[in-house]
Order: C-alpha cells, then structure tokens, then sequence
C-alpha cells in the first residue's frame, strides 16, 4: 500500500509532491476562531484584534515552520470540537492568561491583542489542558502553588524556545547567570542539531530535561511554586514535535 502523507493543513499530499507543496490560505478568520469558541465578552472591535492576533498566530507571521506547529496546535482543538471562552478582564495581572479549570482565555486590555508571542504561550497552555487535563496543576489557591505548576510552566517554556532559532531569545532563564544560559542553550542547539529537527521522543532530551527542570524551578522565580514532579514527562510538547515530523513540513528537505 501506498503511505499517505499529509501536509500541515491536514490535507492528504501525493507522495510525488513532496518538496513543492504550497500550503492553502487559511479559512476565513471569522470562521478560524468560531470554530474554537464558546463565550465571549468582547467588543467587536476587540474580536477584530483577536482574530488579526489568530491568523498571525496561524500563519507563523510568515515563518513556514512555526505555522506548521501552531496549526496543529489549532487543529487539535477545532477537529476534536475544543471550545474555549475569550474574556476581557481588567484584574488580569499579565496581558494574556489561560485557566484551565474554565478553559478561558483572559485579556487584560486592547493592547494584549499585539503579543501573538504571548499567545503562543497561553495556547500551549491550552493544548496541554485538551490533551492531558492541566486542572488540578495550574491554579494557586490560599494554600499556594499546586505540584507540577512549574513542569507545567517549563514545558510550555521549552516548547516557545525550541521553535526560536536564535539562543539570545531562549527564555527560560532570561534571569539566570550567563553559564546556566549558555549550558541552556547549547543543550537545546544539540537536541535541534543545529535546527534540523525536534525532540520526539524523551530520550531525545539526552537525560537533561530533569536537571534544567530542577534548574528552572529555583532560578526562574518558582521556588516557592509547589514542587517539581520528576515523572511527569512533557507529553504535550512530545505530542506536537512527534506528528510534526510525521507530516511533510517546510523542515524536510525537498
Ligand atoms: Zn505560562
């Protein structure tokens, strides 16, 4: 039998295509955040900045890769019926978050909508939520941080640095020392293999993915977030990475 390929819109790809697919326009944008929404608060003027911050979102801002990713991120939600409330909230301390408990995507105001940087962030969140049920580890309460915040916290880190190519811009140790930086780095410059690739497997990660857990948990502000649960592996982020290198993507030579 012949294997079947599909692109990064999910469409089935002869074979004999490969290296010259083009990817088709995305649906209309009224059409791409409905099929993922339930309620909303939002002006119209503010669906408008939401659905410009989607389509930039979904077309990588014209990186060919990172479309690839985000739509399937996007694609995960829209095929399997996820449906998500948008909300303004001005006691948001942060422009953009994610509850999973609500499934609600919360703005703080109409700037919040310029950040499809952030966003990538707060949709991974809400990936990890569809795929393995964030709930019970992403809200403090008066007791405080629930275990397993901060490996929620770093894969999602992990995920938006892999997908950037230039290390000055890794941010999961923004704050921390230049030699913790530098081992971050060339840990994830090796995982890639200088961009060529992403991690699919655990193994992939070389043994390391605990230590910068560890690492990250006491020099990126989460000490005192619950603690780290060492045998929680970062499925979500495998998930994306694994059906990624399964398509035909602007990865693959041609
Ligand atoms: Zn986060």
């Amino acid at each position: 039998m012949e294997p079947t390929y599909e692109d990064c819109d999910g469409i089935a790809v002869p074979q004999d295509t490969i290296g010259g697919i083009v990817l088709p326009p995305l649906s209309n944008p009224t059409d791409t955040l409905n099929k993922i929404m339930r309620n909303t608060n939002l002006s119209e003027a503010q669906l408008a900045k939401l659905r410009t911050m989607l389509s930039r979102f979904l077309s990588g801002d014209g990186n060919e890769r990172w479309a690839c990713i985000h739509k399937q991120l996007y694609r995960h939600m829209a095929s399997n019926n996820l449906k998500f409330d948008f909300m303004m909230n001005s006691n948001n301390l942060v422009p953009q978050s994610y509850n999973p408990v609500t499934s609600t995507f919360s703005f703080l105001n109409d700037d919040s909508f310029n950040y499809p940087n952030i966003f990538e962030h707060e949709f991974f969140h809400a990936f990890q939520d569809m795929f393995i049920a964030t709930d019970t580890y992403a809200i403090a309460t008066s007791e405080g941080y629930p275990d397993g915040y901060t490996n929620i916290e770093f894969e999602t880190a992990v995920f938006t640095d892999l997908l950037k190519t230039n290390t000055v811009e890794y941010g999961a140790f923004m704050n921390a020392d230049e030699e913790l930086r530098e081992d971050y780095s060339g840990w994830l410059n090796l995982i890639k293999d200088n961009n060529k690739k992403y991690p699919t497997t655990f193994d992939d990660f070389q043994g390391r993915y605990n230590f910068f857990l560890k690492k990250f948990q006491f020099n990126s502000g989460y000490a005192d977030k619950g603690q780290i649960l060492l045998n929680m592996k970062p499925v979500s982020l495998l998930e994306v990475f694994f059906n990624f290198s399964m398509q035909i993507n602007p990865m693959k030579p041609s």
